[in-house]
């Protein structure tokens, strides 16, 4: 148990809660969820399937219906040939994350994973006993992956690569030219998978998302990771899924006989309905995203000592605060108790996260001109 992590988001919240019950005044903007309500037609969907009878045990690797819809959808996404039996539905898609790892990688192993990235990948890795080999995304490279770095740190131990793309919490995108690198430099190597996070593949701002998946001979390479966390703003209903090969899914199938036995019924249901149904309410929540990055990455950058590159994806900045002389946990410690804003110091993501800070801006925009106004005072007077 030692060498299990956590996510610092949770007790950053704490502590701003705690603050909260003193009776100040705390803006939030270290939550990674959508502050959108689930769409009406999804909840619809779920009331009904309540009182339909969905309230039993159903198979471990998800309804027959649900698992049809992923498969349809991500064949449509992904461009490839998807059956239903290569879908595995979780609670949530952290899951995945978690079974897809215990199922693959034994001690000793080697696996590469995104620097700053989800803390969790880092946290499972070390569980396992495998070795973390860290992948960083710089901002001289937009975040994304350095291609030689990425060559030289590929060795024979290597058992998996986890990539994020939109990435948590830079906002990088990983583009057609990093996506094939890598699988240039695997195309021999039948022993790795790549475990490939996409929960926030519909989020995004410019272009459209690719997944490793889609290129040739990698699909039974690729272990894809997305949900309805992000996407339908559902993130405490707990649906998510991995698309892999039916020899994987049925690793990742008996671990989820072990722990959870299924996945809720009738909120299945309502993912049918999520995947089915329309997308208005997508595409209004992405667009209101939209302007609200606008919003605070000009107002960062109008702060001094701050800069801030616009994000491709996902709902958070990663602005770089090295020019205000402060370290990122000093600096987000004393944020949250001088001026009232809780943000997430880049170090949560890992070591690669120094001199960074991470902000959600899934807030109302009044909330982050608030925050900007508070951010830029605590600057000026610290
Ligand atoms: N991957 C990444 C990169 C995330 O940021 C999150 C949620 N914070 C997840 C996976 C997990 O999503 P879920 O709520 O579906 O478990």
């Amino acid at each position: 148990m030692d060498a299990l992590g956590t996510e610092t988001a949770f007790e950053v919240l704490a502590k701003a809660k705690a603050l909260e019950k003193q009776g100040k005044e705390i803006i939030h903007l270290e939550i990674g969820e959508p502050d959108f309500d689930t769409p009406k037609n999804i909840k619809e969907a779920a009331v009904k399937a309540l009182y339909s009878g969905y309230t039993h045990y159903v198979p471990a690797a998800g309804i027959p219906e649900l698992r049809e819809a992923i498969a349809e959808y991500i064949s449509k996404t992904r461009r490839i040939a998807v059956d239903p039996e290569e879908v595995v539905v979780t609670p949530g898609a952290k899951p995945i994350m978690c079974f897809s790892i215990l199922a693959c990688v034994n001690e000793g192993e080697e696996v590469m994973y995104p620097n700053p990235g989800f803390p969790i990948y880092e946290s499972l890795i070390n569980f396992v006993g495998a070795k973390p080999v860290p992948l960083p995304l710089l901002e001289k490279n937009d975040f994304r992956l350095d291609h030689e770095d990425f060559k030289k740190k590929l060795t024979k131990k290597t058992k998996m690569i986890i990539l994020n793309s939109p990435e948590n919490p830079t906002g990088g995108v990983l583009n057609r030219e990093d996506l094939k690198l890598i699988a240039d430099c695997i195309a021999d190597r039948d022993d790795i998978l790549v475990l490939s996070d996409e929960i926030y593949s519909r989020i995004i701002y410019e272009g459209e998302h690719e997944s490793i998946a889609s290129l040739p001979g990698m699909k039974e390479k690729t272990i894809i990771l997305d949900g309805f966390s992000k996407t339908y703003a559902m993130t405490g209903w707990r649906l998510g899924y991995g698309v892999m090969r039916k020899d994987v899914a049925q690793k990742v199938t008996q671990l989820m006989i072990n722990s959870n036995s299924c996945t809720c019924a009738f909120i299945q249901m309502a993912g049918v309905e999520a995947l089915k149904g329309p997308q208005s309410d997508v595409e209004k929540m992405v667009a209101e995203f939209r302007r609200r990055r606008e919003v605070i990455v000009s107002g960062l950058n109008q702060i001094k000592g701050i800069t801030c590159k616009k994000p491709r994806g996902a709902f958070y900045v990663f602005p770089n605060i090295t020019g205000t002389g402060m370290n990122c946990r000093e600096f987000g410690d004393r944020l949250l108790k001088e001026a009232g804003v809780a943000v997430l110091p880049g170090t949560s993501f890992g070591k690669y996260g120094e001199g960074y800070l991470r902000l959600s801006f899934a807030n109302s925009v009044e909330n982050i001109k608030k925050a900007l106004d508070r951010i830029a005072n605590f600057v000026k007077n610290r």
